[in-house]
């Protein structure tokens, strides 16, 4: 239901997900403030609060993960031995421990893994019986296969998901619904598509929103869009992949020229409190006998010039996602990794989580 640009989502799940306190909870993101207490916003690095929605993330990596498929240099082959250092394809669950719903932004080739990560999130969340519902809600940023492969464990032959709303752009959806093996998804309602253009709101909540827009990406199948999650107590940018932040800059969306207000990558950070951004590579050169013109995206390297100018509260904001397997910044401690941090920003890792 539509009304004047505002999509209205409400509570379609609720009746689903009643709520059951006390069931099982591993590791669901501190829960212990009692319920009836005032929705409090915890410092970035504190225990959740159980009664505001968050965000747990499930993956860092570029679509192809960390380890990458078929690399045996220093990167992957540590990663390999020590699993500490692998990362997960990005991803991230949002939650809302309130009434037990959860969301995924971008679904992933290792939905399943990313899946377990999320077991017990939220601690209100009702799983019993012999297929609960898995999400109340999927938003995805693009076509590529990172972020939407893991669709395929959703079908028949796997999970057999019903009914479950997802959120994509009309060209995403047009793409979805005529090409297979997807457009079985649809037909069988398994997903059903709802259409999100930057303008639109969808409210979850009365205190919790999702809007998009869109920005410039290698768009063969889709157009490409990032979201902004307004929360209670803070907002949430969430943009894995972009071109270059210049190529923003000077694009027009071209059929939404005002494109929900954020025509550069500084206003998307203005507007939030937690921006996770695209660091797909550090620097130029990484990617050993292929051109990176090919895959434009923003160099961590030029983000740290981009960004040095912006006050400290801005950048601390700043989160780098969607590590390609070959990017140093990926290594904790690593110099690039240090460069980063001495810059006033940080490297997102898997399993981080953040109060809304
Ligand atoms: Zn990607
Ligand atoms: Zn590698
Ligand atoms: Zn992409």
């Amino acid at each position: 239901m539509r009304t004047g640009g505002l999509l209205v989502i409400g509570l379609l799940a609720t009746a689903a997900t009643a709520l059951l306190h006390g069931c099982a909870a591993d590791g669901a993101g501190g829960a212990s403030v009692a319920s009836g207490e005032e929705p409090v916003a915890a410092p970035l690095d504190e225990p959740l609060p159980s009664q505001a929605p968050y965000v747990v993330v499930l993956g860092t990596a570029q679509d192809g993960g960390l380890p990458h498929l078929g690399c045996e240099r220093d990167c992957c082959s540590e990663a390999r031995r020590d699993p500490a250092r692998a990362r997960r394809v990005t991803s991230l669950l949002m939650c809302d421990p309130r009434d037990g719903r959860r969301w995924l932004f971008d679904c992933t080739p290792d939905l399943r893994a990313q899946m377990e990560l999320g077991r017990g999130h939220p601690a209100t969340r009702e799983m019993e019986g012999p297929r609960p519902p898995l999400l109340d809600g999927l938003f995805l940023t693009h076509a590529h296969m990172g972020h939407y492969g893991g669709l395929l464990e959703l079908g028949r032959e796997a999970y057999a998901v019903k009914e479950l709303p997802t959120f994509v752009t009309p060209r995403f959806a047009a793409f979805l619904r005529a090409n297979g093996p997807w457009k079985l998804l649809v037909e069988e309602q398994r997903l059903m598509l709802r259409e999100l253009d930057p303008g639109i709101v969808i409210e979850l909540a009365p205190d919790l929103r999702v809007r998009c827009f869109r920005v410039p990406h290698r768009d063969e199948f889709s157009d490409t869009v990032g979201f902004l999650i307004d929360g209670p107590n803070r907002d949430l940018l969430y943009l894995p992949d972009i071109d270059k932040w210049e190529a923003f800059d000077a694009w027009t969306p071209p059929d939404d020229p005002a494109n929900g207000g954020i025509r550069s990558i500084e206003q998307a950070i203005a507007a939030v409190d937690i921006a996770l951004i695209d660091g797909c590579f550090f620097a130029d050169g990484e990617i050993a006998g292929r051109s990176m013109k090919e895959i434009p995206h923003p160099f961590i390297r030029e983000s740290l010039e981009r960004f040095a100018p912006l006050p400290a509260a801005e950048r601390e904001k700043l989160f780098f996602t969607h590590l390609n397997h070959t990017n140093a910044a990926a290594t904790v401690d690593s110099p690039a990794w240090q460069a980063v941090v001495g810059a006033g920003m940080h490297v997102l890792d898997d399993g981080r989580t953040f109060g809304l």
